[in-house]
């Protein structure tokens, strides 16, 4: 063991969360010393195989701002929308010219056939929310779109236009946050995982794969899927916070060979069945990134599955753009999404004092990094709230809906994404066949696993099933 090192602040991860709080932290104090422990590959960052869109409207899908919470968590995710402008002039403040990053707007929705009748719904939402917030957008014209030219199976009925929606290379954001990072000798760069935690003290310890021991007051745990194992350390709150399990989430970078195939825009359809659609984000001139896949899992996945980069290749030529059968595949990125198992975040200080969890923020995460690095920072400095907090770690798991509407929105995204994965069915009736068939499986495990009160996010079906989800927890 070495000697060990002291801190006012340690981060646990070196992803986009931990990065943002760090750095809010640095801006208001350029003095306190920060330790961010995390490897340097920071293998299965969700933040870095990210896109990253920055995105409200277009993540609409039907009924997902029925309940309170989900209205609360989308007024938050406007709030965040609000900050990225000033917020990229706050990084670019401090990062050196070559990092300096820019804010891009603008993002097509596609409303094509290539999934099912969930996508009819989602895009008629998306309309709906815009025209309630009076939110600009309006109806594309697609051989207006640069790089949009799909195939003919894969042509749009329609397509929005959403002018406000934003969108940043992630790694772009990375590599701002590392520069500005290196230049401030207050904040240390621990290259190195997190394996032992202990919080007795009023020093909290961290004992990082090296072997090595560093302590600080505070301690803010954003390691992603994995803050589960060191939360699972601490047997104080560990039956307390929702449990996090691994989005598993592959992503493509293409390269064009032929002119025009990169799009300007982020060219994206609605969420569908268990995932969140299929979306192109610019890079550069001649670079864009395809996304993503999404499987929920207990454990890691880091290496991308075949039906995932299958999905992602048929999707580029087929619904973006009919000249990436030539494009080359420059990057293979494979990231875990920090998924609770009610799938809202846990935000804030535990009944540990010092003690914070920054994490499962799923598929929004790199949107809301500004708003919840913001309010960590602010928080532990001047123990001020920005907003009001319904995702305080330990907190109970929030059920939005009945058993029968998650049992129908379970066997629809079921469908939405066998359809993505090119079901055919026959002409003769199968459709209601094939409902009836996965409404008895998804009955089936809401009966085994005694869920009679409340629905389960369609994702986390299996998480239940195997039980991963222990009855206690929910
Ligand atoms: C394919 C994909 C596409 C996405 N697209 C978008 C998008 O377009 N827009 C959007 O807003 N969000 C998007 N998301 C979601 C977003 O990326 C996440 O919500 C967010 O990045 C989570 O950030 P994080 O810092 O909590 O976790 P992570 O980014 O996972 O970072 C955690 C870091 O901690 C490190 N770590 C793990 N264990 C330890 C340990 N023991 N000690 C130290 N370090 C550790 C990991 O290596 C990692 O670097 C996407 C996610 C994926 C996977």
């Amino acid at each position: 063991m070495g000697p060990e090192k002291k801190y006012d602040v340690l981060i646990v991860g070196n992803g986009v969360l931990g990065y943002a709080a760090a750095f809010c932290l640095m801006e208001k104090n350029k003095d306190l010393k920060i330790g961010i422990i995390g490897t340097p590959d920071k293998r299965g960052a969700a933040s870095w195989a990210s896109g990253a869109m920055l995105a409200s409207f277009a993540e609409i899908e039907k009924g997902s701002l029925d309940s309170e919470i989900e209205k609360y968590t989308f007024g938050l995710n406007r709030k965040a929308a609000a900050l990225w402008p000033q917020w990229v002039a706050r990084i670019n403040a401090y990062a050196d010219e070559r990092f300096k990053l820019t804010l891009n707007f603008g993002t097509y929705v596609l409303h094509n056939t290539r999934a099912d009748e969930a996508d009819d719904e989602n895009i008629a939402a998306i309309q709906e929310v815009l025209e309630q917030h009076r939110e600009p957008y309006e109806i594309a014209d697609p051989s207006t779109i640069k790089g949009y030219s799909p195939a003919t199976e894969g042509r749009s009925l329609k397509i929005l236009y959403i002018p406000n929606e934003g969108f940043i290379p992630s790694f772009k954001i990375r590599d701002a946050f590392e520069n500005i990072f290196a230049k401030n000798k207050a904040i240390e760069i621990i290259p190195s995982a997190a394996v032992k935690i202990t919080v007795g003290g009023k020093e909290k310890e961290i004992i990082t794969a090296a072997n090595a021991v560093y302590k600080a007051p505070v301690v803010i745990l954003a390691a992603g899927s994995k803050t589960q194992e060191l939360i699972d350390q601490i047997p104080e709150i560990k039956s307390r916070i929702p449990r996090q399990v691994y989005g598993v989430g592959t992503a493509l970078i293409l390269k064009q060979t032929s002119s025009g195939v990169t799009p300007e825009k982020v060219i994206r359809t609605a969420n569908r069945g268990l995932a969140c659609g299929v979306h192109a984000v610019p890079y550069d001139q001649e670079r864009c990134y395809i996304g993503a896949s999404n499987f929920i899992s207990p454990v890691p996945e880091y290496h991308p599955r075949i039906t995932s980069l299958y999905a992602l290749l048929q999707s580029a030529m087929e619904q973006v753009h009919r000249l990436h059968y030539k494009s080359q595949v420059e990057q293979v990125l494979v990231g875990h999404r920090p998924t609770t198992v009610d799938t809202f975040p846990v935000i804030g200080e535990t009944s540990i004092k010092g003690l914070w969890l920054v994490s499962g923020t799923k598929r929004i995460g790199l949107h809301m990094s500004p708003f919840y690095g913001g309010y960590v920072a602010a928080k532990i400095m001047d123990g001020k709230d920005t907003f009001e907090n319904k995702f305080l770690p330990e907190r109970k798991l929030f059920h939005t809906m009945t058993r029968e509407q998650g049992i129908r929105k379970a066997v629809k995204h079921l469908k939405s994404a066998a359809y993505q994965h090119e079901l055919h069915l026959p002409k003769a009736g199968w459709e209601d066949m094939v409902e009836e068939m996965l409404r008895k499986k998804v009955e089936k495990i809401y009966d085994d696993c005694g869920i009679k009160n409340y629905g389960i996010p369609p994702e986390l079906l299996d998480m239940y099933r195997y039980g991963h989800v222990k009855e206690a927890e929910r």
